[in-house]
């Protein structure tokens, strides 16, 4: 099997793979394959004997990790794959440091705070020391909290820093200091932990506790990581002290793909690597197997303006393919129609899937007009990150309920919803409750249940408030432990009034919020289900829903994908992707490069090397649209075309704005362009409204199953059952290997193998569009077709 393995191998690919003798570090350009050689090589690593749970494979999204998986277990089988440990570095290291907690304080049950509950704190710690809020804005604060975590500067470290010390100082903040000293502090005693202390309290974890390090360090016998050039120094500081006992590490990544400076990552990690493993080797991989000549070629004549880089080759072997393709609109509107009409072309001409097309954008913004149009023309597409789903006000609401019926210390969700709906529990309690706890060093709700022992100074009316709350929280603790995650929280709506509130509207904002709520509970009925039918656990509590929720970052709020939809998402949450055709819209001065980040060389190369990502996801085509009036701010406004279109090798883009004579400037420091230009679809300055008329059916309304309704149990869809308890049951002898199944949420799939007897007979199916999964029948809900 392993030679079998190699053969799909090129030399450079197969000697990165092979090569277990100390650390190793592969650096190449985009579509080389540095993600299958990670692929390849854990395939390879089982090959050799390694067991998959002592593989760790580090990613950085969830959907990467998922798609990772699968790759694995087409090569090994999918029993072998499930077993591997893989995960971003947050959902990998939140899992030890639940099993570890206590080693550093923690009780294993800690909230994970996302972005805008650490906001909120840092906001009322700001509040509280009376410090003007104009000169610390907290979102500023808070930043520079992140970043000093970021490079494992704990409070005491930043107070002692003249660096920082001096620049809070010439920021006229000289308090972040205790800013953040007090942030940890209340972190602590809610419980809490940020999406940065993942990362420096796993580092304080191993960093303490010898014994414990050299547990995982064990454990993990082989390490690898994918875009390395986009880890942070906390996240190789763990690495290292994971690997350096025993250097089984790999980790591959591209210097020209490093677009996450903002967050921490720094482009000496990689320059780095060999001076932190001794003896490391290096690789190189040349040749692109993903895309056209012309788009590699184009993609390099790009990324080469950059002046820092390490120096590579990259080539594709694949046909030639077409010229990127630059097509400006007169409008955004027209932009959105262009690209429109070029999916619904290129899928009719080359009998391709929706999910073969992706639009990428440099800010999620931009997607609204995209939305618009593929309602308007039928087309299926599907929206990552963006506001998130979870970050709906009441969703926040709802999730803020579970968050304190699992930790009730968790201080910003408690404060959430101590008064929603209103339970006469008003600011001026809450202020009291705070000063007590922060008198005392302890958490509100341990004030809320002995308010008297802690001086609370409210009257007895009051004091009878906080007992009703008091009681009801505990009771649903107590229930959590018992009942699934859906019945709970179903209960949990509904007994704390929210439902009420929200159900006693009727207007489209209330109506939209019931739909959520819905889409919400249908959401959370799926996850459960889904962890029974995949065979994972038979009680699927509260805290599980929680700890998935809340590692959802924006760049990954993607559900199941079941059926092929155009993709829609920023550059950022592309990154490891690949398309058979590419958009990258909004080519645009004020929008790509971001006006935020064109005042200096270096903001300027990050922005550059995120065109060089965008351009290298496409395989066939490559289209690039710009609009010349885009309405923004509540009015049109004009743009010009980005500087970036005039790196590109000239001979290597053609030109496509709908008149054969036309030509197209691109502005630039050195002059102007002009592009040859062809095609003749488009006149400038002609609405192409009417061209499309035909195509303007009735508005793809996508919307979810309403799996659940709101307020009572609804059974599974009738005519998908599972085989335990329903009365029009589908036997599952019926079922055999080679039968073609419908699943409520995989949709077609073909039986590959049946294993098991009773209540533990498990079915691996082949889906056409969801891939292999392993279902255990007594769960699954399917249809024998
Ligand atoms: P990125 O920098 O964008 O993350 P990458 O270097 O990780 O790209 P991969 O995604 O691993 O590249 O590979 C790009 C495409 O080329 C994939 O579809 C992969 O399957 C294919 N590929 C890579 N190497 C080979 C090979 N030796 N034979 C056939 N296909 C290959
Ligand atoms: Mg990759």
């Amino acid at each position: 099997m392993t030679d079998n393995i190699l053969e799909q191998l090129n030399d450079s690919q197969r000697e990165a793979v092979t090569y277990c003798g100390g650390a190793s570090l592969v650096i190449a350009g985009a579509g080389s394959g540095k993600t299958r050689v990670l692929t390849y090589k854990i395939a390879y690593l089982l090959g050799q004997g390694f067991m998959p749970w002592n593989i760790l494979a580090l990613t950085f999204t969830n959907k990467a990790a998922r798609e990772m998986k699968e790759r694995i277990g087409a090569l090994v089988g999918i029993e072998q794959a499930r077993r591997l440990n893989m995960g971003t570095f947050h959902s990998v290291f939140s899992r030890i440091l639940r099993t570890e907690a206590q080693a550093i304080g923690y009780s294993p049950n800690f909230t994970i705070y996302d972005q805008s509950d650490s906001r909120s704190l840092v906001k009322a710690i700001i509040k509280e020391m009376g410090l003007d809020e104009k000169v610390y804005k907290h979102t500023s604060v808070a930043d520079r909290i992140s970043m000093a975590k970021n490079r494992l500067m704990l409070p005491q470290a930043y107070a002692s820093s003249r660096q920082t010390v001096s620049d809070d100082v010439a920021r006229k903040m000289p308090a972040v200091k205790d800013i953040y000293l007090r942030y940890c502090d209340r972190c602590r005693q809610a419980n809490a932990m940020d999406f940065d202390d993942l990362l420096v309290n796993t580092f304080v974890l191993f960093d303490r506790n010898e014994d414990i390090r050299r547990k995982y360090s064990e454990r993990f016998g082989y390490v690898l990581v994918d875009e390395y050039q986009d880890t942070n120094y906390a996240q190789q500081a763990i690495v290292t002290q994971l690997t350096r006992d025993h250097q089984h590490i790999c980790a591959v990544g591209d210097d020209a793909q490093s677009i996450y400076s903002f967050r921490g990552a720094n482009i000496d990690n990689i320059l780095n690597f060999t001076s932190s493993y001794d003896g490391a080797r290096l690789f190189k991989l040349e040749q692109n197997y993903r895309s056209t000549q012309f788009i590699v070629q184009a993609a390099n004549s790009l990324i080469k303006h950059n002046s820092r880089q390490i120096p590579k080759d990259t080539f594709s072997r694949n046909e030639q393919g077409e010229k990127l393709v630059l097509k400006p609109a007169y409008s955004d509107k027209e932009e959105a129609l262009i690209v429109c009409n070029d999916i619904k072309r290129i899928r009719r001409e080359e009998r391709c899937e929706y999910s073969d097309f992706a639009i990428l954008y440099r800010t999620n913004s931009q997607s609204r007009s995209f939305e618009e149009c593929m309602r308007k023309m039928n087309i299926p597409y599907h929206i990552y990150g963006g506001m998130s789903f979870y970050q709906r006000k009441e969703i926040k609401d709802v999730i803020a309920y579970f968050r304190v019926v699992v930790n009730p210390d968790d201080e910003e969700a408690l404060r959430r919803i101590i008064n929603y709906p209103s339970r006469g529990i008003g600011d001026t309690t809450l202020g009291r409750i705070v000063a007590a706890a922060t008198l005392n060093g302890v958490s509100l709700w341990t004030v809320i249940c002995s308010p008297v022992a802690y001086g609370l100074d409210v009257n007895k009316g009051t004091i009878g408030k906080l007992g009703k709350f008091r009681d009801l929280v505990m009771g649903w603790g107590e229930r959590a432990n018992t009942d699934d995650a859906y019945t709970i929280g179903r209960d949990i709506i509904s007994d704390s009034g929210v439902s009420c509130d929200i159900y006693s509207g009727r207007d489209p904002e209330d109506i939209a919020r019931q739909e959520n709520l819905e889409e919400f509970l249908s959401g959370m009925q799926d996850f459960v289900e889904s962890r029974r039918e995949e065979g994972m656990e038979e009680h699927v509590a509260l805290a599980d829903f929680l700890q998935e929720v809340s590692l959802l970052t924006d760049l990954d709020s993607d559900t199941e994908v079941d059926s092929p939809k155009v993709s829609l998402m920023t550059v950022h949450s592309a990154k490891g992707l690949e398309f058979p055709t590419v958009f990258i819209v909004g080519l645009e001065e004020n929008i790509f490069p971001s006006p935020m980040c064109t005042s200096s060389m270096r903001e300027l190369e990050e922005e550059r090397r995120l065109l060089y990502v965008a351009v290298t996801r496409a395989e066939k085509h490559c289209i690039l649209t710009c609009a010349q009036n885009r309405f923004r701010y509540g009015r049109m406004e004009y743009d010009t075309p980005s500087r970036f279109l005039r790196d590109f090798d000239p001979s290597l883009i053609r030109m496509d704005n709908g008149s054969p004579e036309a030509s197209f400037q691109a502005h630039g420091s050195a002059g102007w362009k002009t592009y040859e230009s062809s095609g003749s679809r488009f006149v400038n300055s002609k609405p192409v409204a009417t061209q499309f008329k035909a195509d303007l059916k009735m508005p793809h309304v996508e919307r979810l199953k309403p799996a659940s309704s709101f307020g009572k149990t609804v059974q599974p869809t009738a005519s998908f059952t599972n085989s335990s308890g329903s009365s029009s049951m589908v036997s599952s002898h019926e079922l055999c290997e080679g039968s073609m199944i419908e699943h409520q949420r995989f949709g077609m799939g073909e039986v590959l193998r049946i294993e098991g007897v009773g209540e533990n007979m498990k079915a691996t199916v082949n889906f056409r569009n969801a891939g292999t999964k392993q279902l255990l029948l007594k769960f699954a809900k399917y249809k024998v077709i």
